[in-house]
């Protein structure tokens, strides 16, 4: 798919609008299906590779009525079963198709309280749209309802207007939560705990909230205003928020509980501790982990260099290793901050790729170079202790593995070197022992996981667990999903609490 100005998509939406203005209720599916997916408009890639604006620029009005005359409106509504939070997509389609977009807005956030990000950064492709019946019936999921891109429309169609709505809050309990991190899951939970009436506060261990939508995804995918109005709903509800706070440093998780009151905790820590591949030459300088090489230019600002006096590496030509969203983050970040090559090194296929097919296709039209069925042996430095190049092997595809993706084989003999200064490791994040150090009781698995039960209460009492530090390494609509049961299980437990103390009243 080539790259499309936005004024080429305009004008051939508004042709098509002009034709179904008002007829949403006469066309038949097989009208439907007629109309083309309405591409999003985007910054041309050489312009946007040196820039860290937003990349997708979004829809206009026409642009998403026209898109949402996509919409079929099936029956067996496959979309909903599809997403994780279970948005009433076929109705918050229809408001958009009849200009409603106010009513369309109430619909998602009856679901999703974080509708602009997850419009943005939702893998939608192997989610709702993947059960699309219009994808299906084109044999092609990219020609499924564009339904993130319509969510990301409406929500931000609210917030232009500075219309967010403030949820409403219940009478006071007088019964407190504390959250640990103030990730998706953590604010999911902060939410609609508050909701009930109770008093919460959110702890995080940084300066700035929001998890890795702060610091690890970058201002041209998911731009920090739009974290920060979504966490000021939050803070208007009465939510309050203790940052610069690592909870098993400043304060120990049990001491929240027994001695500042809190009558229960929800732990969203994340995955933030980085993994690397072990190999010789990775304590060289110019080697990075995606983790410390995102949060220096997105959280600590290194892009500013006029304004932030966070240091970042002058690099010439990097190479990223690793295949997911954050390998893909690091690559196109690196080369906003003035790489002249930038390559990302995948020791499967393009089609093993766990990044989103969006933005493979973002970095390869911004220039990235994608070398697959490779994979670093080690790091080679000079005598100052700096990245030179880099050895590499050759990979084949062999039989499938316990991820179902055909595992890699090493080509015996295949070494080649590249020559490069930086290196970023992007193969993943596990999770940070610190709690789980400080309170033993609470039982983790093999990898460090908090263990949950399916209302995500933890092995100790009052202590409930969600997103990244449950899952692993997941997504922003996974670790909401969690925060939103793990919610449900301490209103619960708050509201027997609050009902056996009125009996204790009475009957004293
Ligand atoms: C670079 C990158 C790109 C990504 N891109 C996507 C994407 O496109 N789409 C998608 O859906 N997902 C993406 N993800 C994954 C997604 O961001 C995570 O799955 C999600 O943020 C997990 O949410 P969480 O609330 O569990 O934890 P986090 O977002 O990790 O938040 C945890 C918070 O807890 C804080 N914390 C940790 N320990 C303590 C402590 N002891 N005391 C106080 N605070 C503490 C941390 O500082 C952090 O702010 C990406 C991840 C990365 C790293
Ligand atoms: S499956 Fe697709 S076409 Fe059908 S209701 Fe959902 S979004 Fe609309």
């Amino acid at each position: 798919m080539t790259y499309v100005p936005p004024e080429v998509i305009e004008e051939k939406v508004l042709e098509i609008y002009e034709d179904i203005k008002g007829r949403y209720a006469e066309l038949k599916n097989k009208d439907k299906l007629k109309i083309p997916t309405v591409e999003m408009p985007a910054q041309d890639p050489h312009v946007r590779a040196h820039n860290l604006e937003e990349v997708a620029i979004g829809y206009t009005l026409e642009e998403a009525i026209v898109e949402a005359n996509r919409c079929l409106q099936c029956p067996t509504q496959p979309c909903i079963d599809g997403c994780p939070v279970r948005i009433d997509i076929p109705a918050f389609i229809e408001k958009i198709a009849l200009n409603e977009i106010q009513q369309s807005v109430d619909i998602i956030k009856e679901a999703s309280l974080l509708p602009a990000i997850c419009g943005r950064v939702c893998p939608q492709e192997s989610q709702c749209q993947a059960t699309c019946i219009v994808g299906k019936a084109k044999k092609d999921v990219d020609k499924a309802v564009a339904i993130g891109r319509l969510e990301r429309f409406a929500a931000d169609w609210e917030r232009e207007r500075g219309a967010i709505k403030v949820p409403e809050v219940k009478p006071e309990t007088g019964k407190k939560v504390a959250i640990v991190g103030s990730g998706p899951a953590g604010l999911v939970v902060a939410a609609d705990v508050r909701r009930e009436g109770h008093d919460v506060t959110i702890f995080e261990a940084f300066h700035k909230l929001g998890g890795v939508m702060r610091y690890g995804i970058p201002e041209f995918r998911l731009p920090n205003d739009i974290v920060d109005i979504e966490i000021s709903t939050l803070k208007k509800m009465g939510i309050k928020f203790q940052m610069n706070y690592v909870v098993g440093r400043t304060r120990k998780l049990t001491d929240l509980m027994a001695k500042d009151g809190f009558d229960a905790v929800f732990l969203g820590t994340g995955a933030g501790l980085p993994i690397f591949m072990g190999i010789e030459g990775e304590n060289l300088v110019g080697v990075f982990s995606a983790n410390e090489y995102l949060t220096r230019a997105n959280l600590m600002r290194a892009f500013d260099r006029e304004h932030a006096d966070t240091p970042i590496y002058k690099s010439k030509v990097v190479a990223v290793l690793g295949g997911g969203n954050v390998a893909m983050d690091s690559a196109r970040m690196a080369l906003r901050l003035g790489a002249e090559k930038v390559y990302v090194i995948y020791r499967r296929t393009e089609v093993e790729m766990p990044a989103r097919k969006e933005e493979v296709l973002h970095a390869k039209e911004e220039g990235i170079e994608f070398h697959f069925l490779q994979n670093a042996k080690r790091i080679l430095g000079d005598e100052k202790g700096r990245v030179v190049g880099m050895e590499c092997l050759r990979y084949e595809l062999g039989e499938p593995d316990a991820s179902g993706r055909r595992r890699p084989v090493v080509i015996e003999g295949s070494e080649f070197t590249i020559d490069l200064d930086t290196v970023i490791v992007a193969i993943g994040n596990g999770s940070n022992p610190l709690i789980s150090q400080t309170v033993p009781e609470l039982k983790v698995n093999k990898w460090g996981n908090i263990v949950v039960n399916e209302k995500q209460k933890s092995s100790v009492d009052k202590i409930y667990a969600g997103g990244d530090i449950v899952l692993g390494a997941a997504t922003v609509i996974l670790a909401m999903g969690e925060g939103r049961k793990a919610a449900a299980s301490i209103n619960e437990l708050l509201a027997e609490n609050v009902e056996t103390e009125k009996e204790a009243e009475i009957n004293s």
